[in-house]
């Protein structure tokens, strides 16, 4: 078993992951910014290491420095959580280089899942159905519009490198391609130093549905069954996640698992990533792309499979075949998170800062909450606005949206505006109470909620 795990990352998930490593024995390292000195990540963990002033590109972004620091605190492996480093290949090569374990896929995998023209190639090599678009990268203006009017519009433009919604166009027309070919491209540069392009129909309506995949390194892989996050805000953020998905049949279930576990497999995959899908009306799924890493919204799936991905990520990092098979999984109950974020929903959800005086959440067993916030806690600007994540679990859904209405009512925070009752109002919604949401559909909804944003 590894012994000392340094933690490349901040907030609630640097606390969730040495609690992990807490539970089997290891020794946890943080790793903090000046401006999260007094952080729960930075007590809770047996040793830490400040790596530079708060922006992130001083500290947590600063790849020398996160390195030194785990040479310096003689750790044999680094989990990156999710962000930051997480799947970035020159990390993980780096390690390596150091004789560090990098808790995570090896790098040949970042490599083809991180260029998403290149895992569009690996997903139809293994079988796995994808959305109608170009074999590899755009070449010009006019290779884009023959391939646009062959699938036809909408299209969407995407960065070959890109994540988090960035460098994502959708295009209407023909006259309006390069015009957008062009802005997507250099949008795509700026974020991700890859200006390279690829085309994919647009779906209309979609439900966004992932798989949770685990792998050792003997060769098993796992399907952890799906999560459903169609709730994203304009940026195709997500907001809201479930586990499982409510539409989805058991058939359905092994199909996109089996996809999803060909798919990891052709690539020598290793540890957590979820592989990504879009579902049209139909109910017919397309891979979009899949991330290297643990994801936010992993709650959900440990709550009705009761495995814990974090412990198992560590545990095959040290070595050990999974504790399980693909026959052991089972799923029961409904679990759904919210993400709680430090934003003014009527201030177009601008970031909101300043010290937390009350901090009350709601306590019940089935609420689990996971954050690193306590009263008195300063939110900077310098991080992501999400401060908490609220995860209920119930027996079916309707007994989960019930929960969360309920513990969202009963959650307290001040000295910060929050989501909390835009996520009450959303979920109040009877499209959301239904079931029946597309990736579109907060868009739709803020000129009914939250004052019409
Ligand atoms: P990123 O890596 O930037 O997150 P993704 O490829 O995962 O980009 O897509 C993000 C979101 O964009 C999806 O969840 C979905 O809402 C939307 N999207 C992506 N591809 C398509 C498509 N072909 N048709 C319709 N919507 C799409």
């Amino acid at each position: 078993m590894l012994k000392k795990v340094l933690i490349a990352n901040r907030g609630e998930i640097a606390v969730r992951i040495i609690r992990a490593c807490q539970e089997l024995g290891i020794k946890a390292v943080a790793v903090y910014s000046e401006a999260d000195r007094d952080s729960l990540h930075v007590r809770l963990a047996d040793e830490a290491i400040c790596i530079g002033p708060g922006p992130n590109a001083q500290s947590y972004l600063n790849m020398a420095n996160v390195l030194m620091a785990a040479v310096i605190s003689g750790s044999d492996a680094v989990h990156p959580g999710y962000g930051y480093f997480s799947e970035q290949e020159q990390f993980a090569d780096a390690l390596q280089t150091l004789g560090i374990k990098f808790i995570g896929p090896p790098v040949d995998a970042i490599s083809v899942m991180g260029d998403k023209a290149a895992a569009r190639l690996a997903a139809i090599e293994s079988k796995c159905p994808v959305v109608p678009g170009s074999d590899g990268l755009i070449t010009s203006d006019e290779h884009a519009i023959e391939l646009a009017s062959k699938f036809g519009y909408p299209v969407l433009l995407k960065a070959a490198a890109g994540g988090g919604g960035r460098g994502i166009r959708r295009v209407e027309s023909p006259e309006e391609l390069p015009r957008l070919l062009q802005l997507a491209s250099q949008e795509a540069e700026a974020s991700f130093g890859n200006g390279a392009m690829y085309l994919e129909k647009c779906i209309d309506n979609p439900r966004h549905v992932e798989i949770q995949v685990i792998a050792d390194s003997y060769g098993n892989c796992v399907s952890l069954g799906e999560r459903e996050c169609s709730v994203q805000n304009l940026r195709h953020q997500k907001m809201i996640e479930e586990a499982p998905f409510a539409g989805m049949d058991a058939d359905k279930r092994r199909e996109m698992g089996e996809c999803a576990v060909r798919l990891a497999k052709s690539v020598g995959y290793v540890n957590a990533g979820t592989v990504e899908f879009l579902m049209d009306e139909d109910g017919e799924f397309y891979f979009i792309e899949m991330n290297t890493r643990l994801q936010v919204e992993h709650p959900v799936t440990e709550q009705v499979t009761g495995i814990d991905i974090v412990q198992t990520m560590l545990k095959v990092a040290s070595g050990e075949e999974l504790p399980f098979s693909q026959e052991d999984i089972s799923w029961s109950g409904h679990s759904i998170e919210a993400r709680i974020t430090a934003q003014d929903p009527s201030r177009d959800f601008a970031p909101s800062c300043g010290r937390i005086v009350v901090w009350d959440p709601p306590k019940a067993e089935h609420i689990r909450i996971e954050t690193f916030v306590e009263e008195g806690v300063e939110i900077t600007p310098f991080y992501d606005p999400m401060i908490a994540k609220l995860i209920v679990t119930g027996d079916d859904r309707n007994d989960a949206v019930r929960k969360l209405a309920d513990a969202l009512s009963n959650f307290t925070i001040e000295g910060v505006q929050t989501n909390i009752s835009f996520l009450r109002e959303l979920i109040a919604h009877e499209d959301y109470v239904r079931g029946d949401v597309d990736t579109k559909w907060v868009a739709r909804m803020m000129n009914e909620v939250a004052g019409g944003v």
